[in-house]
């Protein structure tokens, strides 16, 4: 092995490309700062598995958070069967032929709408008296309100399918629920909380004192973001808990769990001309960062600028054939030359769960390092059959 090369706190020496690293004290940290939050104020703390759920390092993340949140039968699976705690399920609309499956591993059901719940209330009512185990009911609601401005990942966008709106809130259908659910900010901090809250109280108060346990403020706060102000959110979050005594709190951050512990490392492959310079990498914003192109958004590579800003400036682009596969401009102080090795920054969460085998592009390995101890884990690799598997 080559000698030590420290980047971002990993030693990328010890990783082949393409290789997403997770670095174990950054996510420790994370998980520490939401353990503060639950110790300061009471509430749970669940790791949403859309955002992170790397089930290797689960028993890190058990360590401090309560549970996982699902949506849907197979990371409701992942959960239970690889995380443990409580285990959280919602999910736009229920099939009925996973349900069973649901109430076995589901500590609590979040419905999107009182209909959803009279086309269920008799499975679950059956399956608690058949299995002893209870299952606490709630309805994801939709205040209307978001800070949100992309309509892509805004839930309170006009004819939003997530949640019911207070017009659609049949309280004659909501015998036997015992929570409520909203999920309206993405990235947010707790200002915007502070500010959501009141109109879910306005909506919904009513209804949270007559018959709710608990209320679950959903993902979407950046907590461990450095700017994040906790002390707002423990104060908003105990303020609540004031005003309905008998309430429990949830959050269920996805994002804030894996914020900044992990990197992509690349390669350069080769380097071309065609008016600019370009790179094509041994990655693939396509396969192994879909959210470039999707959300879209531009990644930090370590050591590189803004187009212009350092000498040279290059086309980044990836091994697929999708002509749009470029994950954007960088401006570089040297030429860059095959075997360069570039590193994105903040590549844990969504990213790792959201690749893909498209065009049979490798899948990047999985590693995790812990600057602590510097010890590297390789976790995994992949190959061909990754790709065949899903097609037959
Ligand atoms: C996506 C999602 C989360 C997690 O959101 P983050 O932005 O990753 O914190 C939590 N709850 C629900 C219902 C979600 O859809």
């Amino acid at each position: 092995m080559s000698s030590a090369l420290l980047v971002a706190g990993i030693d990328i020496s010890k990783f082949s490309t393409p290789c997403f690293v997770v670095n174990l004290e950054a996510l420790e940290n994370n998980l520490k700062r939401l353990d503060e939050v639950q110790k300061r104020t009471g509430a749970k703390v669940l790791a949403a598995l859309k955002g992170f759920a790397m089930h290797p390092v689960a028993p890190l993340v058990m360590k401090y958070l309560k549970g996982t949140t699902a949506s849907g039968l197979h990371e409701l699976i992942h959960g239970a069967k690889e995380f443990g705690g409580e285990a959280h399920v919602y999910c736009p609309a229920f099939d009925e032929r996973d349900f069973g499956k649901i109430c076995d591993l589901a500590h609590h059901i979040v419905f999107n709408s009182p209909n959803q719940w009279k086309r269920f209330r008799g499975a679950v009512e059956n399956h608690s008296k058949a299995s002893g185990k209870k299952i606490s009911c709630g309805i994801r609601v939709n205040p209307e309100y978001s800070e949100i401005e992309t309509d892509l990942y805004n839930p309170c966008f006009k004819h939003s399918r997530l949640g019911t709106t207070l017009a659609n809130f049949n309280e004659a259908l909501l015998d036997g629920i015992e929570g409520l659910h909203f999920h309206t900010l993405c990235e947010q901090n707790s200002d915007t909380l502070a500010r959501t809250l009141p109109h879910v109280e306005e909506k919904f108060g009513k209804f949270i004192d007559s018959q709710c346990h608990w209320v679950n403020f959903g993902g979407g706060h950046h907590i461990t973001r450095p700017d994040y102000n906790v002390d707002l959110l423990c104060e908003t979050i105990n303020a609540f808990r004031k005003r309905h005594p008998y309430v429990e709190v949830y959050l269920e951050p996805g994002e804030a769990v894996a914020l900044n512990t992990g990197i992509l490392v690349t390669q350069v492959l080769e380097t071309l001309d065609n008016e600019m310079p370009l790179a094509i990498l041994d990655t693939s914003a396509s396969t192994h960062m879909p959210d470039v192109l999707e959300m879209p958004y531009r990644p930090q590579i370590v050591g590189a600028g803004v187009p212009g800003e350092k000498s040279v400036t290059y086309r980044l682009g990836g091994l697929t054939c999708l002509a749009g596969d470029v994950i954007g401009d960088y401006s570089f102080d040297a030429p860059l030359s095959p075997g360069d090795k570039l590193v994105f920054l903040d590549m844990a969460h969504y990213s790792m769960v959201k690749t893909t085998t498209f065009n049979g592009v490798k899948l990047a390995s999985l590693a995790t390092y812990d600057p602590r101890s510097q010890q590297a884990k390789l976790i995994k690799e992949f190959g061909y059959e990754d790709y065949k598997c899903r097609l037959g």
